[in-house]
C-alpha cells in the first residue's frame, strides 16, 4: 500500500479549473518527481494535497486514512512536512527559534538538522530574515524536518539561488533520500532531479498524462511534456 495516494483530483480557483483528474502515489521510502511545464498544475497539486487549496473532487489517502478535505493543520499531525514555494520562516525568529517552534518528537531535532545543514548551526542565533535565500530554503526544510514527516513534500526548493546553495540543498535530499525519506518533489533542474527520483509523474493541463521510473523518462518524452 503507498504512503500516499492521490486519485481523480479536481480543483478549481472559483470559476477557474486548475486540476482536470490528477492521479498520483507515493510508496514508503520513495522519491517522486512531480513535472510538467509552467501553469500544468503541479503548486495547486500539492496545495490540494494539503488542503490549502481544498479540491472538488478526488480523493486523498495517507498512510492509510482519507485526509481529502481534512483541515491543513490535522494533515501536517498527521505527518506530511511542506516546504512550500517561496520558503516561509518565521523572519523575527532566530533560526534556532523557528526550527524549535516547528519540533515534534521523533528522530530529527535540532542536532540532526544542524548536522544535515551545517550552515543553520553557524547562523542559529541569526534572525531568519537576515539569511540569504538559500539558508532561508535550508531553514524552511528543516523545519519541515523538525515536525517529523512521513511525507516530505518540496515545491521548487533549488529555485533562484545562487549554484553553490543548490547543490549544498541537493545534496542534502540526496541525503534524506538515502536515509529512506518518502519525498515528493517539485523542481525544474532536471539534472540533479532525475537522478534522485525513483519515478515521475507529469502533469499537462491539470491531468496526470505519464507515470513511470525515473530512468525511463526519455529525451523525446521530456521533449514532448517538458519542453526541454
Ligand atoms: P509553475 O511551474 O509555473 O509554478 P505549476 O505547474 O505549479 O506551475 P500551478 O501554479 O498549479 O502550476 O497553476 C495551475 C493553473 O492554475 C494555471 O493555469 C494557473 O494560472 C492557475 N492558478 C494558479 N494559482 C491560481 C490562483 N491563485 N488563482 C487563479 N488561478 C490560479
Amino acid at each position: 500500500m503507498s504512503l500516499l495516494e492521490v486519485s481523480g483530483l479536481q480543483t478549481f480557483y472559483g470559476a477557474s479549473q486548475a486540476l482536470f483528474g490528477v492521479d498520483l502515489s507515493v510508496g514508503e521510502g520513495e522519491v517522486v518527481a512531480l513535472m510538467g511545464r509552467n501553469g500544468m498544475g503541479k503548486t495547486t497539486t500539492i496545495r490540494s494535497i494539503c488542503n490549502l487549496t481544498p479540491p472538488r473532487t478526488g480523493a486523498i489517502r495517507f498512510a492509510g486514512s482519507d485526509i481529502t478535505r481534512r483541515s491543513p493543520h490535522r494533515i501536517a499531525r498527521l505527518g506530511i512536512g511542506l516546504v512550500p514555494e517561496g520558503r516561509r520562516c518565521f523572519p523575527n525568529l532566530t533560526v534556532e527559534e523557528n526550527l524549535v517552534a516547528a519540533a515534534r518528537g521523533g528522530k530529527w531535532s535540532l542536532t540532526s538538522v544542524n548536522r544535515l545543514f551545517p550552515r543553520l548551526a553557524e547562523r542559529r542565533r541569526q534572525y531568519a530574515n537576515t539569511l540569504s535565500g538559500g539558508e532561508q530554503q535550508m531553514l524552511a526544510i528543516g523545519r519541515a524536518l523538525m515536525t517529523n514527516p512521513k511525507l516530505l513534500i518540496l515545491d521548487e526548493a533549488t529555485e533562484g539561488l545562487a549554484p553553490v546553495i543548490r547543490q549544498d540543498i541537493w545534496a542534502s535530499i540526496r541525503a534524506l533520500k538515502q536515509d529512506g525519506q518518502s519525498i515528493l518533489i517539485v523542481d525544474k533542474a532536471l539534472a540533479e532531479l532525475l537522478p534522485v527520483a525513483d519515478r515521475c509523474v507529469i502533469l499537462e493541463k491539470g491531468r496526470t498524462v505519464w507515470t513511470g521510473v525515473a530512468g525511463s523518462l526519455t529525451p523525446a518524452l521530456q521533449d514532448r511534456y517538458l519542453g526541454v
